[in-house]
């Protein structure tokens, strides 16, 4: 079993807390992405699980076994880091082919194994090159393919996709995910890119600040943010928050009335761009449109209801000059309802 535990985990450097008590509690198997902007500490609690960088306090637990103190060799994780090192001295079939080796598989394992995951991450034209012979993108691939060889029961990445294009990315992330679920491998991935967050793990733990600020499912942490730092962070275009007022128990909406959660007080409204109803006739929540960018399976819109810039996701077709008025009428149910002076969800 690869089960982790990171039990009260903090960093601080010099006077500066990085980790504030980090506690996580991952399943065996399980996806965990690590999610937040830069500086949040995502690559410092990484490092701190790999023993590659000291902790203040706390504890790192996995599969039952106490392994703060263990040094890095002796920790049996396998892992990926920004800086994607090789070794330059090797082809890049014994690159991939390391791990195995110093595991004493014999040749035939080594071979297979070498193969599969060339085929993953398509470095197989490259196996007989040095890596200096090869791009940043090709070198990166070298090191998730050198990682997974060996079929780690866990293995740490930091952004290992971040050297590839578009393209190449979507692809090695389906591929990354089918093949780490197969192999069972409890995985921790670090990266600041929502879409890769929300497309490979099975929970995304969002970091702010050194700490983490919400861990759910995807879908959860994309459709009922705890607070108006995650709304605004995950999904793109971010969460839409309307300044809105309750009064007796309503909220008006130029004329569109909402329940509201409270009977008084100020609140925010976190509507996502896609959960708004267009209405050409204007009935709703007065929008004017500034701009529309065709974006192929949508439109999406930028424009202002009251002052306040809004994004909202319209069919593709459409046309939408500049300062059209339409009428916005948000969908009460997927709505999620924020304290305006604490930015946190009401439950
Ligand atoms: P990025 O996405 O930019 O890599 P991150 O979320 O991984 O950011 P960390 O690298 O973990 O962030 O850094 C967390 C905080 O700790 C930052 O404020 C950073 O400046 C600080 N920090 C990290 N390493 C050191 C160090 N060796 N000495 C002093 N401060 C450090």
């Amino acid at each position: 079993m690869a089960d982790i535990k990171i039990d009260k985990i903090a960093k601080t450097f010099g006077n500066a807390r990085a980790l504030d008590e980090i506690t996580l509690d991952i399943a065996d198997g399980e996806f965990i992405a690590l999610l937040g902007p830069s500086g949040c500490g995502k690559t410092t609690l990484l490092r701190i699980i790999a023993g590659l960088e000291t902790r203040s306090a706390g504890r790192v637990i996995i599969g039952g076994r106490d392994i703060s103190d263990t040094p890095t060799r002796a920790r049996g994780l396998a892992m990926v880091f920004q800086n994607y090192a090789v070794f330059p001295h090797m082809t890049v079939y014994e690159n991939v082919a390391f791990g195995l080796r110093m595991q004493k598989a014999d040749e035939a394992r080594i071979k297979a194994q070498v193969a599969r995951a060339a085929e993953l991450l398509h470095i197989e034209p490259y196996l007989e090159r040095y890596p200096a012979k090869l791009s940043g993108g090709q070198r990166q691939r070298v090191a998730v393919a050198r990682a997974l060889a060996v079929e780690p029961p866990v293995l740490l990445m930091d952004e290992p996709l971040s050297n590839l294009d578009a393209l190449l990315r979507l692809e090695m992330r389906a591929e990354l995910k089918a093949v780490l679920r197969e192999a069972g491998t409890t995985t921790i991935y670090v990266t600041h890119d929502q879409t890769e967050a929300m497309g490979l793990a099975d929970r995304i733990a969002v970091m702010h600040g050194g700490r983490i600020v919400q861990i759910d499912k995807p879908t959860a942490v994309y459709s009922r943010p705890k607070t108006t730092f995650v709304g605004g962070f995950v999904g793109s275009p971010p969460m839409n928050f309307l300044p809105v007022t309750a009064a007796s128990g309503a909220i008006d909406l130029d004329g569109l009335s909402l329940a509201a959660p409270r009977p008084e007080g100020n609140l925010l409204a976190g509507i996502r761009a896609e959960d708004f109803a267009l209405s050409h006739s204007g009935e709703g929540l007065a929008f004017d449109v500034m701009v529309a960018e065709p974006l192929g399976s949508h439109t999406l819109l930028t424009g202002r209801s009251h002052g306040q810039m809004l994004r909202v996701v319209a069919p593709p077709n459409g046309d939408y000059p500049a300062d059209t008025r339409l009428g916005l009428k948000p969908d009460p149910n997927r709505i999620v309802w924020m304290d305006a002076a604490s930015g946190e969800a009401l439950r």
